[in-house]
């Protein structure tokens, strides 16, 4: 059966992944992304997809999109609320308020918009399936990073709240908590990193794998493999669960 997918945040990264492997599935992808340049870099790369530039704490620019594919669709089967920024690194008694605000805007309440509309049409149809994507500090905790963690912790609470509020009407919802998966976005979380803890990159970046039993990375198919999972039949039963896909995440500590 052709589901319809919605991904926020699919313009890079996960996002992206998430979005080619959807759509190599044969299903019908919607993504929106607030990096313009990202969107039409994409370019022919998921033909046949909404692709549209929005930001998932605007009302207005979320609204638009949202409505253009309810209009299109009519409905909607999947919806990962996927859109996230690292926020800012530093010891708390450093962090400025505004970017504080700014990275809870991004990764928790970015997911409100998304999921209040998915929640309204899945609750219609009696039928859905909601995936967050959440992080292992969201599990565990994060020095250096509290704004992203306590965001992600927030994920978790909303995920098994709508859980809750949504299974009597067949609607599932799960987060995905993604270890560190290497690449540009982890290069810059390291280097912001290192320069707030004042340990060196190398080090940091080795604490990633270090902290990890499988002392590994994941991959963005790794973690497409378990939206997959989720979004499919065989998790039909399946619903309120946070499941970690990080090679088993023992420490988070230096
Ligand atoms: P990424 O930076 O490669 O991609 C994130 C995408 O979200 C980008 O295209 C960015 O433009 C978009 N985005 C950022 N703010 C937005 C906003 N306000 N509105 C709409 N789009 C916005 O990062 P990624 O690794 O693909 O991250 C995806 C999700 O996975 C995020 O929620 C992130 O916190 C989470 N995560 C990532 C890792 C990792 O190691 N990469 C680990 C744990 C959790």
């Amino acid at each position: 059966m052709t589901r319809r997918v919605l991904i926020t945040g699919g313009a890079s990264g996960i996002g992206l992944g998430l979005a080619r492997r959807f759509a190599a599935e044969g299903d019908r992808v919607a993504l929106c992304d607030a990096d313009a340049d990202a969107v039409a870099r994409m370019g022919d790369a998921l033909r046949g997809a909404i692709a549209a530039v929005a930001d998932v704490t605007d009302e207005a620019q979320m609204a638009a999109f949202l409505d253009r594919v309810e209009s299109e669709w009519g409905g909607v089967d999947v919806v990962c609320a996927n859109a996230g920024t690292g926020g800012p690194a530093g010891r708390i008694e450093d962090l400025d308020y505004a970017d504080w605000q700014a990275c809870i805007g991004v990764n928790l309440n970015g997911a409100f918009l998304t999921c209040r509309w998915a929640a309204r049409l899945m609750r219609a149809q009696e039928s859905g399936c909601i995936i967050l994507t959440s992080s292992t500090s969201g599990q565990w905790g994060h020095p250096y990073r509290s704004p992203y963690a306590s965001a992600k912790w927030g994920l978790v609470g909303l995920t098994k709240t709508l859980a809750m509020e949504l299974g009597p009407a067949g609607v599932r919802v799960n987060a995905v908590c993604p270890g560190a998966v290497e690449g540009e976005r982890m290069d810059r979380v390291v280097a912001m990193e290192a320069a707030a803890s004042g340990r060196p990159e190398a080090d940091v970046r080795e604490q990633y794998v270090r902290g990890v039993s499988m002392r590994t990375w994941v991959t963005v198919d790794d973690l497409a493999d378990t939206f997959l999972f989720l979004a499919s039949p065989a998790a039909s039963k399946m619903s309120g669960q946070i499941i970690a896909v990080d090679g088993h995440t023992e420490t988070n500590a230096p």
